[in-house]
């Protein structure tokens, strides 16, 4: 079992933007910012955020809290994030999810302005990268695209994996990895099939995919019960806290038998998210100010 490491390329990926950072520092006496917006106290959506801060600060990204009360209603929410979108001072506006009144959702997601929306998840961000063709007019294209999905895509290049022409199965279908990650698989020219709750020969395709790419919320579902290809590439996108600590959708103890690659839990897309969030807003700065030095 080989495993794919988001620690290490996200160390590297952080060097970088601290680099890109002093240099717009140094030129525009500016750092990028970051606004996070939490509604409640969801204890793990505070860990998140607590995460995302010091990784902010890691990179000399400023960022800016605000947490409002569970109770806050739609107008409250969206009130700040005008606020925000308004505030030359931050470049991006990320708004922790879920939030505790789910259906309020959509709307809020929907009044963050887009060229702020470092999560990638407003229409426009969801349509703009979603019409391009090729992977590589995605990545000329500087637009913002969501953390978990480009942190997956980061994640197969840095280790050679190929893509072009591989039959990927995306278990799971959210806006926030299931979608998107399908989307930017095809632009790979994958051939792509997802599958969710109502799918009836999971265990079919499994057997058959090169790469299986796993966001469904559910510990070790990924199990003995499901054949695997040699060779098969599995990224498990799942974070689950059970009474034993986190683990993934992937029951390692099965595949750790088999001649696979994978993204372990802890240590895998979870850490490229959360660097993907800083690339973003780094690259939302340099958008925001039309920015355009050889070494940016
Ligand atoms: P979600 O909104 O919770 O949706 C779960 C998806 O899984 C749905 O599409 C659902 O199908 C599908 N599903 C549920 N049971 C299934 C089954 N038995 N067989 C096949 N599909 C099934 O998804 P999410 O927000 O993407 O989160 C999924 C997991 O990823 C969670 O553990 C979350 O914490 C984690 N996550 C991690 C990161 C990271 O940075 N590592 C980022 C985001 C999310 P239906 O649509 O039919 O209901």
């Amino acid at each position: 079992m080989e495993m794919l490491n988001g620690r290490e390329l996200a160390k590297n990926i952080k060097k970088t933007i601290t680099e890109k950072i002093k240099i717009i520092t140094k030129t525009t006496n500016q750092n990028p910012a970051l606004a996070t917006v939490l509604i409640g106290e969801n204890p793990a959506s505070q860990i998140y955020i607590q995460s995302k801060i010091k990784a902010c600060h890691e990179v000399g990204i400023k960022s800016y809290h605000y947490n409002l009360s569970t109770n806050a209603t739609e107008r409250d929410i969206i009130n700040l994030i005008n606020d925000l979108n308004n505030n030359s001072n931050i470049n991006g506006i990320l708004l922790q999810l879920p939030l505790p009144q789910h259906s309020l959702t959509n709307n809020c997601i929907n009044t963050i302005n887009p060229n702020k929306d470092v999560d990638g998840l407003h229409p426009l961000s969801y349509g703009r990268f979603s019409l391009l063709k090729s992977w590589e007019d995605i990545l000329k294209s500087n637009l913002l695209v969501p953390c978990t999905p480009l942190g997956i895509m980061k994640l197969l290049q840095y280790y050679n994996i190929e893509v072009n022409k591989k039959l990927v199965l995306v278990i799971g279908r959210s806006n926030l990895v299931g979608k998107p990650i399908a989307m930017l698989m095809l632009a790979k020219n994958a051939t792509v099939i997802m599958a969710h709750s109502k799918t009836v020969n999971l265990k079919q395709l499994t057997a058959i995919a090169d790469i299986i790419i796993i966001a469904i919320g559910i510990p070790n579902f990924l199990s003995n019960k499901y054949s695997l290809k040699k060779g098969v590439v599995i990224i498990d996108v799942g974070i689950n806290r059970t009474q034993h600590g986190i683990c993934g959708d992937v029951d390692l103890d099965y595949v750790k038998t088999k001649n696979v690659a994978i993204s372990p839990v802890p240590g895998g897309v979870g850490t490229m998210t959360i660097t993907m969030l800083l690339e973003n807003t780094l690259k939302a700065f340099i958008n925001q100010n039309k920015l355009k030095f050889p070494q940016l």
